[in-house]
């Protein structure tokens, strides 16, 4: 292994890629850890956006609950007392034999690389869902389904065919990961809480349909098998319909066929069925996986490359507990982004490295308005308490203290007043990529 010297006047130049879960935490720590030593090294995170995004409540976003501030934070104010400098471009290349990183902008060389670029919804090569079906990863996604639901309510509104109301309020989710579960449960509770209030002139609870398909025979399988009954339970006790080894078999924009031959109109499907790794990181020389994800030693720098650092959604890491690879989820992110800040830390202090051995202890779902499960080791909670924990858990997790309290004055106007029903036509449909434009719609 090289040694992290540095030559002469030249800078160490550590660049992060991506300013997610992994890379942004990874470059607060390091400052952190770096402290005063080596005011030589130089940290830069890239991203192409200009802020870090918290995806837990992305869902909340979707449903009218927050703003998308709320939960998009600037990275130049969270790195404003670090020595992390921001490069806000999108990256084009990582070119590893020459040590270098093309963005939109420039090129950028470097001494150590963290690959913290996250993953991307994986349609498994369905073209036709990939055009016309809504995803939920980034804030863009969000404001779409919100204006989109509501929309689908102003043309309810006024429809008279029965048969064709029905499929412009019917919204099927595919995935019944944390993702789907927590949005199917967040959309009913939107449709039927607030927008029946705006709308219940015209419109009745029994015309709106929220159904969440699943292709295999469990919901959440990262949470124990009881909980997974219990939010079943939940779903179907609020009125979502689970269907169970179930899958997609096509929908056109307008119908729905499952692979048990049911067919129904529907204007709405959200896919939230899977994930992929990033295209830049499945493209790089590196030993991976079968998912594209980079393997990586227990330091989290990759199996075959010195000074490249991997974490998050990217690495393919073995959890020694359960000898399977860590899930790709922000708890492992964060965790893993104290761990490869310390070590490259480390090596440039000559201090001794560590490994990275969490064990895994849970996890949370939250499912409509004021109810969560939780799992944690031996411990479970559901209810209105899980929901109380979830929140507080997960917005003690943002990154300064003044968006804990935006987000916790934004979850008080969710429980206090009413979520909002506006259509902010910030991403008006008609700018959605060509091949949707002129994608039939229902009604
Ligand atoms: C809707 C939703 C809800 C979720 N809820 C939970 C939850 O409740 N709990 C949980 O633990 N996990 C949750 N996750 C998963 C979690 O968000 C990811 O596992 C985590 O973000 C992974 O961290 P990361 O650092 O690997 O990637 P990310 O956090 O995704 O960060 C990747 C960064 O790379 C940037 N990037 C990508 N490509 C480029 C490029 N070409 N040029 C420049 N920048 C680029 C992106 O803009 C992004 O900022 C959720 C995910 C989603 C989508």
């Amino acid at each position: 292994m090289t040694s992290a010297a540095t030559d002469g006047d030249k800078p160490y130049r550590v660049l992060i890629l991506g300013a997610g879960f992994g890379g942004l935490y990874t470059a607060v720590y390091l400052s952190k850890y770096l402290g005063k030593h080596r005011p030589d090294v130089w940290v830069t995170v890239v991203d192409r956006r200009n802020y870090f995004l918290f995806t837990p409540m992305l869902h909340s976003v979707a449903t009218g609950a927050l703003e998308p501030r709320y939960v998009a934070h600037s990275i130049r104010k969270i790195f404003r007392k670090t020595r992390v400098h921001a490069h806000v471009g999108r990256i084009e290349r990582i070119d590893l034999e020459n040590r270098q990183v093309i963005t939109a902008h420039r090129s950028l060389p470097y001494d150590d690389l963290v690959i913290g670029l996250g993953s991307e919804t994986n349609f498994f090569g369905n073209l036709e869902l990939e055009r016309g079906a809504f995803t939920l990863k980034n804030l863009e996604d969000a404001a779409r389904i919100n204006n989109h639901i509501i929309r689908q309510f102003e043309r309810a509104y006024w429809e008279e065919s029965p048969e064709i109301k029905r499929g412009l309020l019917t919204f099927v989710v595919v995935g019944a990961g944390p993702t789907g579960v927590e949005l199917a449960g967040e959309i009913y509770e939107y449709a039927h809480r607030e927008l029946l209030r705006d709308f219940g002139r015209r419109i009745t609870g029994d015309e709106i349909r929220v159904v969440l398909v699943e292709a295999t025979g469990r919901i959440l399988p990262s949470l124990p098998e009881k909980l997974s009954h219990e939010a079943i339970r939940r779903l179907e006790s609020i009125g979502i319909e689970v269907l169970l080894s179930t899958r997609l078999e096509s929908w056109d924009g307008t119908t729905i066929r499952l692979n048990s031959g049911a067919t129904f109109l529907s204007g709405t499907l959200i896919w939230s069925a899977g994930v992929k790794t990033n295209p830049l990181v499945r493209e790089l020389p590196l030993d991976k996986d079968s998912q594209g994800r980079i393997i990586v030693r227990s330091t989290l720098e990759a199996k075959t490359m010195d000074h490249v650092w991997v974490l998050g959604d990217n690495a393919h890491a073995i959890d020694p507990f359960e000898q399977k690879p860590y899930p790709p989820t922000a708890q492992t992110a964060v965790r893993q982004a104290r761990v490869v800040a310390h070590n490259i830390a480390a090596r440039l202090l000559r201090k001794p490295e560590k490994t990275f051995a969490h064990r895994h202890v849970g996890g949370f779902v939250s499912i409509g308005d004021n109810y969560a499960l939780l799992s944690a080791k031996q411990f479970t909670l559901t209810g209105i308490l899980g929901w109380f924990l979830w929140n507080l858990v997960y917005i003690n997790k943002l990154p300064i203290i003044r968006y804990r309290l935006f987000s916790t004055f934004g979850l008080f106007l969710k429980v206090l007043f009413e979520r909002a029903t506006t259509e902010v036509d910030l991403c008006p449909e008609e700018s959605f990529p060509e091949s949707r434009k002129d994608r039939k719609k229902v009604g």
